[in-house]
């Protein structure tokens, strides 16, 4: 990809720093970035598939030292839900991405150098600086989310770090599109992987610029290492809504980990799909029920969350009681007591304080 000569690509251009995830060129062999799946191959001077890791003198540059956005919100509005339910969250984000869903809901920031955003401008950070603001604003969690976070590992990395030396819990929203590289790369200081899938076959993720493979991958080598996952599969009508895809979904999961909580969000168009509606209330309901009927323990149905506030709720997997009740991506409270359902003492899998808590939504 040729760098857009716009004024957003040559700020991020001065704050790159030299990238610490490539192979180095040999002889016969060029440079290539293993920040993503793409592993870019680099000959002279130029930007890889996202536009944000480039080769200038032959060195690699990766993103760092800057967001784009970072909101205090609950945790749960990063479809989260079992970790620290009821939890601040610092989120931040940064420009750029390895694909290009014409769904995004952040595309103004994920494809703002591809499609020119204008009026964009990095806020120049560090990370101490940053998790200052999280721990002052009372927050327990740090997510890099937004656009792909793995595509500036070391800049997440950076910034974890300095969290977990503050005691926050830290989460990636990520694409799932990425390497064994990255994943232990950032795992020393990375306590969550929340990763879409975002389909059943590998057109679909050709149709979005990637590959299913690595990010299947990536879920099972995440689980591997000890990280807490939650995957969101978005249901968008005519695209990743066929009853027997998601059945394969839910299949998959329950093969890795029927504890993986699974959220099906409800889409809404925007960007460059604004041709096909809303995802239907009875079409998200009928896949949960499907989810559950596969082996998995814990499904929701998010983005709806005033419409079908009961399946944004977490049930216990034994006794079916109710131990974290929610409403609009926030959590009213949560029962959950020493990581167990309080009834029947069934372990709720995630990252939960000692304590049930309540909160004001
Ligand atoms: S992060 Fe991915 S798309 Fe970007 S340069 Fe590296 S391999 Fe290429």
């Amino acid at each position: 990809m040729e760098r857009v000569s716009l004024p957003l690509a040559s700020e991020l251009s001065d704050l790159a720093r030299p990238a610490e995830l490539f192979t180095a060129r040999t002889e016969g062999a060029a440079l290539r970035c293993t920040a993503c799946a793409h592993r870019c191959v680099f000959e002279g001077d130029r930007a890889g598939a996202c536009g944000v890791r480039f080769t200038r003198g032959g060195v690699l540059y990766a993103p760092g030292g800057y967001v784009a956005r970072r909101y205090v919100r609950n945790v749960e509005t990063n479809t989260l839900y079992h970790v620290r339910p009821g939890a601040k969250a610092l989120t931040f984000g940064m420009y750029g991405c390895d694909l290009r869903c014409g769904y995004c809901h952040n595309w103004k920031l994920s494809q703002a150098l591809r499609e020119g955003v204008e009026g964009e401008r990095p806020v120049r950070m560090d990370a101490r600086a940053l998790v200052d603001e999280a721990v002052g604003a009372g927050c327990e969690v740090m997510c890099a989310a937004y656009n792909e976070p793995l595509i500036a590992a070391e800049w997440v990395r950076e910034v974890f770090t300095e969290a977990k030396a503050r005691g926050l819990v830290t989460a990636v929203i990520t694409d799932g599109h990425t390497t064994p590289e990255v994943l232990a790369y950032v795992r020393p200081v990375l306590d969550v992987f929340r990763v879409d899938l975002k389909g059943a076959r590998a057109e679909q993720y050709k149709a979005l610029g990637g590959r299913r493979e690595p990010v299947v991958a990536a879920i099972r080598e995440a689980k591997r290492l000890g990280l807490w996952v939650e995957v969101v599969t978005l249901v968008v009508p005519a695209f990743a809504d066929d009853p027997s895809d998601l059945r394969a979904i839910a299949k998959e999961l329950v093969a890795i980990d029927p504890g993986i909580p699974w959220h099906l969000n409800a889409f809404v168009p925007r960007f460059k799909m604004t041709d096909r509606p809303r995802t239907a209330i009875a079409a998200l309901v009928s896949a949960v029920g499907m989810g559950y009927a596969r082996g998995l323990q814990y499904v929701y149905a998010s983005n709806v969350a005033r419409e079908l506030t009961e399946l944004s709720h977490t049930r216990c997997a034994s006794c079916r009681e109710i131990v974290v009740e929610r409403f609009d991506y926030a959590t009213v409270t949560s029962r959950v007591t020493e990581g167990a359902c309080p009834s029947c003492r069934t372990p709720v899998p995630g990252i939960f304080t000692g304590a049930p808590r309540t909160s004001a939504t």
